[in-house]
């Protein structure tokens, strides 16, 4: 049998190169992504370096997590202080962090109460258990009687509970059964939604203020007012899931911002540690918050002091940094230019679409052809990666540090690459 010598392996070099650090993780990682052919180790602002040195824009900020940038000083020291004293104490004590943050977050956003978690989809998971407690507890559906609605084209993650809503079937193929008291109803449409809200069963409505990994697809004005209104008459919670959305993304702090909606339960993730490490939230009421009892829902990491310190970082510099209003101008020249480029390119540009720095180019073929991954390896070479979803948009979402000399040098590099293919 050969021996692994793990201490040889520990300190030698790591001097691989980009192809083979690739097939490295094609043969001993799990197949369930599908890269860009790009190894990165750096990363500083608006780019990142990978291992031959070459320098990128990035315009997917690990999916809207990254927004204040990559390695933010600011967030890295606040990391690196609390790294050294403490990191994680379980739930089973209290931490000096946990009730100045959750005192920070709660007036940051505007309610009454968090539960802390770490990934989006816990957050997601956490918010639809809420909402079924509430139902139950306060609305008074009968046991095992509720029902939550999820729309058409969602994503909310990857667990089974999510999954169980998902119209995806990437997402949901093959791993059935799926978890019952969910209606999926279409996305952007009223209609659908007060006939859903009319059975007396329903909990709460979850949906995603614009559609981020379905493309990009922003619902008409006043969408989101008018589903929030027709919850409240119908006495169901509006549950906004604001993990890529949220956080300065759409050129407001929230997404729902927009219309002047205050979610019943607000989820959010990825920004909220600036993509230091895990950190996701849940905000509510008093009255909802707390139909969950202790011992009821949890997790070890959740509310750990390094999140605590790291996501009130975060959350300042948002403010600090100016990031909604930037994002807010800057998407405003983005989407201009794409929309001149898609007149000199019709045949390969069909629709821009997006608010603030969250934007999504569709090209002219189908979800099958390979060409928006073809421009996205053009994108790569020319140094600005971009990542197709649903095989033909392209989404493009750089960190909102992003100024306006580096925004106009990245359109003119994707006006190069469309213009050429
Ligand atoms: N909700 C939305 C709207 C998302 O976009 C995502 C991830 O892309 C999630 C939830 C899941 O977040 P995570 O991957 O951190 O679990």
């Amino acid at each position: 049998m050969h021996k692994i010598n793990f201490m040889e392996v520990l300190t030698a070099p790591l001097k691989h190169s980009s192809v083979e650090l690739i097939e490295l993780e094609d043969r001993y990682n799990a197949h369930n992504y599908h890269p860009i052919p790009v190894v990165l180790e750096r990363g500083r602002g608006v780019y990142v370096w990978d291992v031959e040195g070459k320098r990128y824009y990035d315009f997917l900020s690990a999916y809207s997590a990254v927004n204040q940038g990559h390695c933010h000083p600011r967030l890295i020291a606040a990391l690196t202080e609390q790294a050294q004293k403490l990191t994680l104490t379980s739930r089973a004590f209290h931490n000096n962090l946990l009730g100045v943050y959750a005192e920070f977050i709660t007036s940051f956003f505007g309610y009454e109460r968090v539960l802390p978690m770490n990934t989006g989809v816990e957050a997601v998971e956490t918010a639809l258990k809420l909402c079924r407690k509430w139902a139950y507890e306060i609305k008074g559906i009968p046991e095992a009687q509720a029902k939550i609605i999820f729309v058409e084209g969602n994503f909310h993650g990857r667990t089974l509970g999510v999954i169980s809503g998902s119209s995806e079937p990437d997402s949901r193929g093959g791993f059935g059964p799926y978890l019952p008291g969910i209606e999926v109803i279409p996305y952007n449409d009223l209609e659908a939604l007060e006939i859903a809200l009319q059975d007396p069963n329903t909990a709460g409505f979850l949906v995603e203020p614009i559609q981020g990994e379905a493309g990009v697809y922003v619902p008409t004005d006043g969408y989101l007012a008018a589903a929030s209104e027709l919850c409240r008459r119908y006495n169901a919670l509006f549950i906004a899931d604001e993990v890529q959305t949220g956080i300065a993304r759409t050129g407001k702090l929230l997404a729902c911002d927009h219309e002047n909606v205050k979610p019943d339960i607000l989820v959010l993730g990825k920004a909220l540690s600036g993509g230091v490490l895990p950190v996701s939230a849940v905000l509510a009421s008093h009255e909802i918050m707390l139909t969950i009892k202790p011992g009821q829902h949890g997790s070890t990491f959740g509310g750990n002091p390094l999140a605590c310190a790291v996501a009130m970082e975060a959350l300042k510099l948002v403010e600090e940094e100016n990031l909604a209003e930037n994002a807010e101008v800057l998407g405003k020249i983005f989407r201009a230019r794409m929309s001149d480029l898609q007149s000199k390119r019709p045949d390969l540009i069909s629709l821009v679409r997006g608010k603030g720095l969250l934007n999504a180019v569709v090209i002219n073929d189908s979800e099958k052809s390979q060409t928006a991954w073809n421009i996205c390896l053009e994108l790569a070479k020319n140094g600005l990666l971009a990542k197709p979803t649903h095989g033909n948009i392209i989404r493009f979402a750089p960190p909102l540090v992003i100024n306006h000399a580096q925004m106009e040098d990245c359109c003119a590099i994707i006006e190069k690459v469309i213009l050429n293919f």
